[in-house]
């Protein structure tokens, strides 16, 4: 690309157009937004992007998001330990919580196994998964529901944990989302009511 930009603007455009579903045109016109406001407001969205990354790390327990060594949901005494619902991003335990009809807690598996791409279940959180259902904790881990996407690589990854489950902890019940959920979308675009009714028709695996 010729150097119609000075080299700083470049290079937030450059930056910018990094981000998912940010093509160039739209990452020109985000610097130049971000070129027009008070340095104040750019400030703050530089500082709110370095503290995300300063403050925000891994649960040790379940690998959603947190702010420091447990997230908000395992510290939750409230929460149901012996539940645990499995998905891939920490973006899709959000619209499970909307949902209100879970009360255990999540596994977060940092994506779904794709041989294409290279994803292998070592990737994964599988073997956290693995050893932390068969803990032994009190209460017992009884269900494990597998709520990873409705994809390709989603059914595959459900399928691989619920073999791994049921030759080494045969007495928890693992269950699937039900049918309903729209087939090759993601979690994160499922609407609250749909969701929610996959979640309470959960079927064995
Ligand atoms: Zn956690």
């Amino acid at each position: 690309m010729s150097e119609v930009y000075a080299p700083p603007v470049q290079r937030l455009i450059t930056e910018l157009g990094k981000l998912p579903g940010i093509g160039n045109r739209t990452a020109q016109r985000l610097a130049f937004h971000i070129l027009r406001v008070s340095d104040e407001d750019a400030g703050a969205l530089a500082e709110a992007i370095r503290e995300v990354k300063q403050r925000i790390g891994l649960c040790e327990v379940c690998f959603n998001l947190a702010d420091g060594p447990r997230c908000r949901i395992c510290q939750d005494e409230r929460r149901d330990a012996g539940l645990i619902c499995v998905v891939e991003e920490p973006g899709d335990v959000i619209p499970i919580e909307r949902t209100h009809e879970f009360r255990g807690r999540y596994h977060v598996l940092g994506g779904a196994m794709s041989p294409i791409d290279g994803i292998d279940p070592e990737d994964l959180k599988i073997a956290e998964l693995l050893t932390r259902v068969g803990e032994d904790v009190d209460p017992p881990v009884r269900e494990v529901v597998l709520a990873t996407n409705p994809t390709t690589t989603g059914e595959a990854t459900a399928l691989y944990i619920a073999d791994a489950l049921r030759e080494r902890t045969p007495e928890i019940a693992v269950t699937r989302l039900a049918s309903g959920l729209p087939v090759g979308a993601d979690l994160e675009y499922a609407d609250e009511v749909t969701l929610g009714k996959a979640l309470v028709g959960r079927r064995a695996v």
